[in-house]
């Protein structure tokens, strides 16, 4: 990436970062301590010697190259976003392939109504390595358009999310629990969520992330049936399989309810703790450091 490259790519992230702390109605706004703008036509960091701590990461944009067998860009200030062999002990070729493999099999998928209706399938994307996964009940009209998740109004919105945790959209596994929008945007019906949800579970078993984010009651609901009301569960750690869950309010649910944001913050907050995230603003330490 060239520095001019970097400059734009730090500019879109704070500005993303700066845009959600607004509307989620944190309370301070700061470029983070210790940031130093990088200036344009900088020469390339030096290789770092073995041994040696490492270049020193900025807080926001940091665009240090990725671990051999990692995928996208990582966060600032913290591990990477990706990890090596999940703990199944699958390295990450062989879950690729397998994901590939899946893909095939849904193939032109009828095994529910929501066939009838779709425009086009909408799988899952991001990387296989990812330490995030996040799920929403169904693809939008805008996903529908692209064939990709969390495109349009939502997926802008978490984009500013995740840019506020220290993360983009690259560095996380995108998944719905049905992959076909449904008509007029109605919830998907139970026997259309049990058709579908084999395949969800089976892509997040080959990622198998360190902390899912499910947005809403049916995401939550579709991996742990017995997990009651998204307004008790909001907030609080489940687990599926031995993956913790947080759930809370998803971007489409937050764009028709903006007083959800600050609590939806507060929650996706307790996921960059558990990620070792500093986000671009670190509270109690310097950039890049856990508090
Ligand atoms: S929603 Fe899932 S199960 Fe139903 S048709 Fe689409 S891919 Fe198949």
């Amino acid at each position: 990436m060239t520095p001019r490259h970097e400059l734009l790519a730090w500019v879109r992230a704070a500005r993303g970062a700066v845009r959600w702390h607004i509307e989620s109605g944190e309370a301070e706004l700061a470029v983070p301590a210790g940031f130093v703008m990088p200036p344009l036509g900088r020469a390339p960091a030096p290789a770092t010697a073995p041994g040696s701590p490492g270049p020193r990461p900025t807080a926001v944009g940091d665009v240090r190259p990725r671990p051999p067998g990692s995928d996208g860009p990582g966060p600032r200030g913290a591990p990477p976003a990706t990890h090596g062999p999940a703990p199944h002990g699958l390295p990450p070729d062989e879950r690729r392939e397998a994901l590939t493999a899946l893909t095939a099999h849904i193939g032109h998928c009828t095994r529910c109504p929501l066939s009838a209706t779709r425009g086009a399938i909408v799988h899952a994307a991001g990387p296989v390595t990812a330490r995030l996964a996040v799920i929403a009940t169904a693809p939008s009209v805008d996903d529908e358009a692209v064939a990709q998740p969390f495109r349009g109004p939502a997926g802008a919105l978490l984009e500013r999310m995740l840019t506020a945790m220290g993360l983009s959209r690259d560095d996380v596994y995108l998944c719905t629990v049905v992959l076909c929008r449904p008509p007029e945007e109605r919830e998907p019906t139970h026997n259309e969520v049990a058709a579908c949800v084999p395949f969800l579970k089976q892509r997040l078993g080959l990622v198998r992330p360190e902390v899912i984010v499910a947005f809403g009651e049916l995401p939550m609901r579709a991996l742990m049936p017995q997990s009651g009301s998204i307004l008790k569960a909001r907030g609080r750690w489940l687990d599926w399989e031995g993956i913790p869950v947080m759930p809370t309010w998803g971007p489409t649910s937050l764009l028709q309810d903006p007083e959800k944001k600050r609590p939806a913050w507060d929650d996706l907050k307790k996921v960059m703790t558990r990620l070792g995230l500093t986000g671009p603003r670190a509270e109690g330490g310097a950039p890049g450091k856990n508090p």
